[in-house]
């Protein structure tokens, strides 16, 4: 059964990585798919679309900077005008601007906190705007409305050198919080994922050597580095009615990166 028939979703920084896993992901599951990009044109979007198309689904791409909220109000309005309405969104995108804490510059900071943690503020926004103007429609979803907001492991654990990133992921986390409990008496869901580490164009550096890889598996005690699908199949889960009672919560997807692996021996 597809358990998102019939509905809608954005997924934003869906061109590659883990949005692109998770766009084909909710295609395959029965939603319509908006494939976000940043701007100009993109193979890659393309790519994915012709992927959800030929496995029999309905996709678009559409390039928005989530980080400008005219755009972001554009991309929910063509999704509006193309499929009828948006049922969920999937706040995706994000990208790191790392530096040592001395050196790193207002720039670096702004640009990390715009996209990762503005850039889900104006989805969700834009989203529950069309969620309640939409209304409830009880034989698509027991919800009026779903967003997923992708975190990281880094909403908790400390990250020197990327502190613009770890605050943007804590700060992901209460936004992601604050809008589920305003929310749920409207029947808005709201969710985040906390990723560990997954093999994508992001963290490359981290597991493209053997060198890397066997120093990253130290902080896995599941003992594998994840992939794309294990964060979309998870979010699929969140999507659907399947997790209809879950809001407010952060479903870690790490392998164990966060049971501080380096106290199993006794610390
Ligand atoms: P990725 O670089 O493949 O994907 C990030 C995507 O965001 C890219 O497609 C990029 O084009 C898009 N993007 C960047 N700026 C944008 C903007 N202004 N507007 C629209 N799109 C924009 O890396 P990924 O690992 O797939 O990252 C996806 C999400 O997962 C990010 O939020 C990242 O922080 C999070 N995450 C990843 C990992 C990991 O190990 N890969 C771990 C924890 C969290």
């Amino acid at each position: 059964m597809s358990v998102l028939a019939g509905q809608t979703a954005i997924v934003t920084g869906s061109s590659s990585g883990i949005g692109a896993a998770i766009a084909r992901a909710v295609g395959a599951a029965g939603a319509n798919v908006v494939v976000n990009y940043p701007g100009g044109h993109s193979d890659a979007a393309d790519a994915v679309v012709a992927d959800i198309v030929a496995a029999g689904g309905a996709a678009i791409a559409f390039a928005c900077d989530v980080s400008k909220e005219a755009e972001v109000d554009a991309m929910v309005a063509h999704a509006v005008a193309t499929y009828g309405t948006i049922d969920i969104m999937i706040a995706n995108a994000g990208w790191q601007k790392d530096a040592p804490f001395a050196e790193m510059t207002l720039a670096k900071w702004q640009a990390v906190i715009d996209v990762n943690l503005t850039g889900q503020f104006l989805c969700a926004r834009a989203a529950v705007r069309e969620f309640a103007r939409r209304g409830m429609v009880p034989e698509r979803s027991r919800a009026l409305g779903k967003i997923v907001c992708m975190s990281s492991v880094h909403e908790v654990i400390p990250w020197g050198g990327h502190v613009d990133y770890a605050a943007s992921k804590g700060g992901v986390m209460m936004l992601m919080k604050s809008i589920a409990q305003e929310l749920a008496p409207q029947k808005i869901r709201c969710n985040g994922i906390a990723p560990g580490a997954i093999k994508t164009p992001i963290n490359r550096s981290a597991w493209e050597t053997p060198e890397a890889e066997k120093k990253l598996l130290e902080l896995i005690p599941y003992g594998r580095i994840g992939e794309p699908e294990d964060i979309a199949r998870a979010t699929v889960w969140l999507c659907s009615d399947d997790s209809d009672y879950v809001t407010g919560t952060t479903l870690f997807v790490d392998g164990g990166m966060t049971l501080y692996p380096g106290f199993s021996t006794g610390g």
